[in-house]
């Protein structure tokens, strides 16, 4: 073990890993230091009950940058994805909208609801897949900053701006809705059918505090649209052994490079010397050093729990405090005897394998955010459910089954009692829901995992519970995140550097602000910088 260390890496989730890997990669004696048992953060494969191995936060993937999994080599080091096809969406009526990867297929079942809406569905497919373009290449770029006039950043500006000037006019204008109005109305504009606008609609308020009908999460719809996996857009899939196995084959891919990977080793605080960070001490006091240090935990706990506040600027210090969490999800996951049997569509069969979700209505899922606005998880809450045992058995003991339920909404702030007294009266309005549509559900649950918002910050280092580490919310996305004039990874302490979901471009499996924060990590050395 080398007593100091090119680059100390705060957090083994999978952020923290990517940068890892890049920096070992270029020849760095890089260090992980996670605070768990295992690795991988929200991106976790745990055997929680004898023979399940859950997906306990994150359970699918579609974010993670294609340059990534080509340059660590990911599918080598174990990585493999296997598609997701299709949204089901069961109705109180009795009957369901399920739409699938095949247009056609898509197309008539649509027009089963309306005709209209089967064709604007193709335009719209269209249109967003314009703007997923358009916004795609900002996901692997360092955000400018325009309110400073670096050479650097003036080239991006003038890249972005170009970029915008080519699309077409309607597409422009798309683009400027989708910054700026709430989910409900921008899908109003295309669909006429309600169960079709919720249950798109949904996309935008994962992981935020707000409702379908809030202005600002048009764009989470699009972040959620701009995914890819081999080329395809907009596709999402399971990890092969669940979503541990994403940030498995990263650690693998950072280990063959060199680095070093210790769980079990929580850190207390970074240490500064002279304005410069300088190594971390455990919490078990061992002191490590090295030249860089770069977190991939959230601006709060990196800047207002591992740094004496009074050796930050005053205005930086401000800033932080005023960063978003507001934790707004759960998560219930269920270890199963038999397969759910839903009553609009009953038996086994492929609209079990792709997500099933539980937004019956604009007004359902608006009446869901009301509740929480107030302090209340929602009684009547968004669940999006996968049955991952049907593409990857090996999850499961063979013939049982996983239901993994993410839930909307479980607001952080309760009015009344603490989480811990909660937990079990959640988990129940949780499977009450879900067995309103699939009546068999109580009967076949052989265990239950709830996860609270509480637990994602107490066991998960989530900072009240938000699931990306804090808000994507239009204020804290792209040059502003985590906060304005930071944005560029870097810090007000020199060589501490962040890396995390809480940097451009945000939540999700991405590893995105692991690789560019460890190219500006790099570029920084090259230029002499530390
Ligand atoms: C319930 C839930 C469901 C989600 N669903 C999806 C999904 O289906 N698809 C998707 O793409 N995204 C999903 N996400 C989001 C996604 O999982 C996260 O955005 C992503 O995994 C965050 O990765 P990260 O490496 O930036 O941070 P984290 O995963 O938060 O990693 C940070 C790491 O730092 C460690 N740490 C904390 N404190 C310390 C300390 N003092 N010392 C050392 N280590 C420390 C933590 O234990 C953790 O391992 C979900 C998240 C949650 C919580």
């Amino acid at each position: 073990m080398p007593s100091k260390y090119d680059a100390i890496i705060i957090g083994g989730g999978h952020n923290g890993l990517v940068n890892a890997a890049y920096l070992a990669r270029a020849g760095k004696k890089v260090l992980v230091l996670e605070r768990r048992h295992v690795v991988g953060g929200a991106a976790v494969t745990e055997e929680v009950f004898p023979g399940f191995r859950f997906s306990v936060c994150s359970y699918v993937v579609s974010l993670l940058r294609p340059e990534i999994i080509r340059d660590l080599d990911l599918p080598r080091h174990g990585l493999e994805i296997l598609p997701l096809d299709g949204t089901f969406t069961p109705m109180p009526s009795g009957d369901y909208l399920w739409r699938v990867n095949d247009h056609a297929k898509t197309r008539r079942e649509i027009a089963r609801h309306s005709r209209l809406d089967a064709e604007a569905y193709e335009e719209y497919g269209k249109a967003m897949a314009e703007m997923a373009r358009f916004v795609k290449p900002i996901l692997s770029m360092t955000p400018p900053d325009p309110t400073r006039l670096a050479l650097d950043g003036l080239k991006k500006l003038l890249f972005l701006g170009r970029r915008f000037q080519t699309l077409p006019y309607q597409d422009k204008y798309n683009q400027v809705q989708l910054m700026t109005m709430s989910a409900a109305d921008f899908l109003d504009q295309w669909f006429e059918t309600d169960v079709l606008k919720a249950t798109m609609s949904a996309s935008g308020i994962i992981g935020t505090f707000l409702g379908v009908r809030s202005p600002g999460t048009a764009y989470v719809l699009l972040h959620h649209y701009i995914g890819e996996i081999d080329g395809a857009f907009r596709s999402w899939g399971f990890a092969r052994g669940g979503t541990g196995a994403i940030s498995n084959a990263i650690a693998e891919a950072a280990r063959e490079a060199g680095a070093e990977v210790r769980t079990q080793s929580p850190i207390a605080r970074i240490l500064v010397k002279s304005g410069k960070a300088r190594g971390v001490v455990l919490e078990n006091g061992d002191e490590i050093s090295a030249e860089v240090v770069s977190s991939s935990v959230d601006p709060h706990l990196t800047f207002l729990k591992m740094i004496e506040p009074r050796i930050l600027p005053e205005d930086f210090l401000e800033e932080v405090r005023r960063y978003k969490f507001r934790g707004s999800s759960g998560k219930v996951n269920l270890a199963l005897d038999a397969l759910p049997d839903f009553k609009c569509l009953p038996g086994p069969g492929a609209h079990l394998r792709g997500a099933i979700s539980i937004s019956p209505s604009v007004d359902y899922m608006e009446r869901a955010y009301d509740e929480a606005k107030y302090g209340d998880f929602s009684s009547r809450p968004y669940i999006d459910m996968v049955i991952p045992t049907l593409t990857d058995p090996s999850v499961a003991p063979p013939g049982k089954h996983i239901l993994s339920c993410f839930v909307q909404y479980a607001p952080y702030r309760l009015r009344e009692g603490t989480w811990d007294e909660k937990r079990d009266a959640f988990g129940d309005t949780v499977v009450d829901t879900v067995a309103e549509y699939a009546p068999n559900l109580k009967n076949i649950i052989i265990h239950r995992q709830v996860v609270t918002p509480l637990d994602l910050e107490r066991e998960w280092g989530l900072t009240e519970g938000n699931i990306f580490q804090g808000e994507l919310s239009l204020e804290q996305l792209f040059f502003l995140r985590p906060v304005p004039g930071w944005a560029e990874y870097r810090t007000p302490i020199k060589n501490l550097y962040m890396c995390g979901s809480a940097t451009h471009p945000g939540g999700g499996i991405m590893g995105a602000p692991g690789r560019l924060a460890a190219l500006e990590i790099l570029k920084d050395w090259k230029g002499g910088k530390h």
